[in-house]
């Protein structure tokens, strides 16, 4: 059977961009359709401005500190539309890069939603034809989760709307305890609202190591959020300009804005995928082997639609690791061990590999190198934020399998750090390694003392 394509991708977000150029590149006949703007999540609504806003966001508290370094700054004033112009403008400019590059390599973009009508073709759904193709590639993403049985859902915005927003609120409620949650938090904080975090938990970022779970907790706190625990929001009601939130623990909170981020499911809605026979998760996921094939043996999903591991580099190396297996000759799999993720909150998080409980669960003997200080720059600021520093070694051969960092520039200090445990590099390897003075990352390489429980200090 002649097919229309060789290769259809459906969304042209992080994963399908970089599959659909490699194997256009490889000479297949390549379309993508997509339905809102190239580039998807990452660069439209997720990474790209939320960075931009955590930007944004930490200029009040530079300015504060620059006078304990003798700057005097009478008037300082943040323009939320000038800010939002330029941002929105820049995102403009990447999205306009993405298609470019996209069309480039030779492949035709279509602007319009995909279905699936069978297994082998597809509705485009603005102008209603069909197409068909030999192999088809689900890269759709994911979308935020509003909770249906919260009466007055449709008052709360998500994650999508913040990046929309005419305003800085006076107060927002954010329910949540994610990385998100988090982030919007510590942004919306640093611009001046009034922030109160709802959630159901006991310490924020669950998933994530226990100390940095509780330095990021305290942080949060001391930086002026007001954290609600174990409590989870049931009704929304509008009154008197305000939306008015109550709690299940009794409790009733009142915000100019309400930001549901309580997670993302994958975006399989309305995509068909039974009419093409296409297996799913519980969770609604598309069910990938490790070569990102889906239960029909042509087509096949990557990014947050399988919802491994959801993040933008992991579903650029799928998109790209698809392409090499099926279009370029080169059978590849994507590791997802050891990849380095980062909460961009104030201060921020870097981390890779396995927290403590997890490195204790798969290895049973582990030992823990700990600091906590203050970073250099803030003796004269006089700011109280602390650096924490972890690194987690399994004690067996010394290998360091997880290394943790709340601190000023985290991120980009576990980037660097993220070669060296993907290499396998161990505890001895850190400590041959010269510190540079004066920096925080160097506290690394000078950890000397395994970290003694205070439950099995000798007295
Ligand atoms: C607020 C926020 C902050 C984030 N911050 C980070 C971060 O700091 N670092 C990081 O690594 N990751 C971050 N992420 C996650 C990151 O954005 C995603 O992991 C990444 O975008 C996933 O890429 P993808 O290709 O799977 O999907 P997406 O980038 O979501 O692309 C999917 C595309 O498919 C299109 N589409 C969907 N269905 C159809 C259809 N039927 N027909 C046509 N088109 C369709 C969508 O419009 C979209 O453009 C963040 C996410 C959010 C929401």
């Amino acid at each position: 059977m002649a097919f229309d394509y060789d290769l259809f991708v459906i969304g042209a977000g992080s994963g399908g961009v970089r599959a659909s150029r490699l194997a256009a590149m490889a000479g297949a006949k390549v379309t993508v359709a997509e339905e809102y703007r190239a580039g998807g999540t990452c660069v439209v609504r997720g990474c790209i401005p939320k960075k931009y806003m955590v930007y944004a966001s930490e200029f009040g508290r530079a300015i504060e500190h620059a006078k304990g370094y003798g700057w005097s700054v009478d008037t300082a004033t943040y323009d939320h539309n000038l800010f939002m112009d330029r941002m929105h403008r820049e995102i403009d400019r990447l999205s306009g890069i993405y298609a470019r590059n996209v069309r480039n390599a030779g492949v035709e973009i279509i602007e319009e939603r995909a279905e699936f009508v069978d297994a082998h073709t597809l509705k485009l759904m603005t102008s209603g034809r069909t197409v068909t193709a030999q192999k088809i590639l689900i890269a759709t993403g994911g979308s935020p989760i509003m909770p249906k049985n919260v009466e007055g859902i449709d008052l709360a915005i998500s994650s999508n709307e913040m990046f929309r927003l005419d305003a800085i609120p006076g107060h927002i409620v954010i329910v949540g305890g994610g990385y998100i949650a988090v982030e919007f938090a510590a942004i919306m904080n640093g611009l001046g609202a009034r922030v109160c975090i709802v959630y159901r938990g006991e310490t924020v970022l669950r998933g994530f190591d226990d100390d940095v779970r509780t330095h990021v907790h305290d942080e949060l706190k001391r930086k002026g959020v007001k954290v609600i625990t174990n409590a989870s929001p049931t009704r929304i009601v509008k009154a008197g300009g305000k939306l008015s939130m109550a709690l299940s623990n009794g409790e009733s909170v009142t915000a100019d804005n309400v930001l549901f981020a309580v997670g993302r499911e994958p975006y399989t809605r309305g995509l068909g995928l039974d009419k093409a026979g296409v297996k799913v998760n519980d969770k609604g996921a598309v069910v990938v082997d490790d070569y990102s094939r889906a239960s029909v043996p042509h087509i096949f999903a990557v990014g947050d639609v399988t919802d491994r591991l959801n993040l933008t580099p992991v579903a650029i190396r799928e998109g790209q690791a698809f392409a090499q297996t099926e279009f370029m000759n080169m059978p590849t799999q994507f590791d997802h061990a050891g990849v380095p993720h980062a909460v961009f909150a104030q201060p921020p998080v870097g981390i890779v590999g396995l927290s403590e409980a997890d490195a204790r669960q798969k290895f049973g003997r582990v030992d823990i190198y700990k600091t906590r200080f203050r970073p250099m720059k803030d003796i004269l600021t006089g700011d109280e934020e602390r650096v924490l520093m972890k690194v987690v070694v399994r004690a067996e051969d010394e290998r360091v399998v997880g290394v943790h960092i709340v601190g000023p520039d985290a991120p980009e200090i576990i980037q660097a750090v993220a070669i060296a445990v993907k290499m396998g590099a161990t505890k001895p390897d850190f400590d041959r390694t010269c510190a540079l003075h004066p920096s925080i990352a160097e506290e690394l390489v000078t950890l000397r003392d395994k970290f003694v429980p205070p439950e099995l200090k000798p007295v």
